[in-house]
């Protein structure tokens, strides 16, 4: 009759794919039952949700199936405590330093970039108001900050706590409505000091965010680059998986070829561009209400149109907005011209999400 050092033994050589660790090294094996011939055996997973969770029980079915004696194996799924996972994590952190344990566990299901020509365009802004609106439709959303020399995120949604560091990797900070958020900010000794960091260390700390975060389930996570077309956005398009970018401009910045070179550079990297969103577009009249075309008739959706890029929306120059972000308010702003680009944007997100090379 098989015995429960054959059945242990065998499952030694059963790994966790994401882990890439033994399952009995993680401490995932929780019971072993012997009947007879028959062999039951509990599993714990770092968590239900894991994809792979289906080819772990086949393997440890597999292996058992494989002994002699062994009539029927039957393998039951459960999940780890919290402890259970911060201790299996604990023991592949070595292993995993270099690319984040974190990275691991979480679940992010579309992960979007907003990228502009130039700073000042209103990009954190429209990364902001676009989380509130993901968020107003009851997804989980987080903002990883990647503008690090130049983070705003924090303050226009009204956050100073630091964020956590737990045995599951740092935890992200949350806002009022629940939006999680990572910045540099929130690290900083004081949110005014400066960072004054090279390219490469700024290109560190983005991976960081990304893959030493622990993010957990999102359906959303929107990252706000840095302006231009330089390191940082680089490092982004190249080491994250990303479903998507959104391009922020004024209207006077789109014709010009700031706007037409990061579109160039999403191009080549083969990341999709899934459209534009023209800010500080026009202004309503606080008196009349009448619309007024500060800048000119808008051919917006010409050099959209020229460039291949569907137009999301055009947003209007608001005080409010001004107003709300300086108290750390944003979530309060309600507008139709964000909930529209939200509705257009998430006509066009692909399920498809490019692969790092980095
Ligand atoms: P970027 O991230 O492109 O550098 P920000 O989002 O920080 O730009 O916006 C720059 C400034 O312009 C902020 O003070 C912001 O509150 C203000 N702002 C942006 N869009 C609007 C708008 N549509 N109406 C009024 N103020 C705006």
């Amino acid at each position: 009759m098989v015995t429960e050092k054959q059945v242990v033994a065998a499952l030694d050589n059963v790994m966790d794919p994401e882990l890439r660790k033994s399952i009995t090294a993680l401490g995932m094996v929780r019971k072993v039952k012997i009947r007879g011939g028959d062999v039951e055996v509990t599993i714990a997973l770092t968590t239900l949700a894991c994809p792979l969770s289906g080819s772990i029980a086949e393997d440890v079915r597999k292996a058992v199936q494989a002994l002699d004696g062994v009539a029927k194996v039957d393998v039951k799924l459960e999940e780890m405590t919290d402890e259970e996972r911060a201790r299996a994590l604990a023991s592949v952190k070595g292993q995993q330093q270099e690319e984040g344990m974190a990275a691991h566990l979480n679940r992010i299901q579309h992960v979007l970039a907003v990228m502009s020509g130039k700073g000042g365009v209103g990009k954190s802004l429209v990364t902001a108001q676009l989380a509130v609106a993901l968020r107003r439709r009851g997804l989980r959303v987080g903002i990883l900050d990647a503008d690090i020399t130049g983070p705003s995120i924090p303050k226009i949604l009204g956050l100073n706590d630091r964020p956590a560091s737990t045995p599951l990797g740092i935890a992200p900070v949350k806002s009022k409505t629940g939006i999680r958020v990572m910045s540099i900010n929130l690290l900083l000794p004081n949110e005014d000091d400066a960072v004054i960091w090279r390219g490469p260390l700024i290109g560190g700390a983005i991976k960081q965010f990304w893959g030493d975060v622990f993010w957990g389930d999102l359906d959303y996570l929107l990252i706000d680059l840095p302006p231009g077309t330089a390191d940082a956005p680089l490092t982004v398009m190249q080491s994250i998986p990303l479903n998507g970018i959104i391009l922020v401009t004024s209207p006077q910045e789109l014709a010009g070829m700031v706007v037409r070179k990061a579109a160039q550079m999403a191009l080549q990297l083969h990341v999709p561009m899934l459209g534009i969103v023209e800010n500080m577009s026009y202004a309503i009249c606080p008196h009349c209400g009448e619309r007024l075309d500060i800048f000119g008739p808008s051919h917006t959706a010409e050099a959209a149109a020229l460039m291949g890029v569907p137009l999301l929306g055009q947003i209007p120059i608001d005080p409010r907005i001004a107003t709300l972000s300086d108290e750390g308010a944003l979530e309060d702003y309600e507008s139709a011209a964000f909930e529209s680009v939200a509705d257009e944007l998430l006509k066009r997100v692909p399920e498809k999400q490019t692969k790092p090379i980095l």
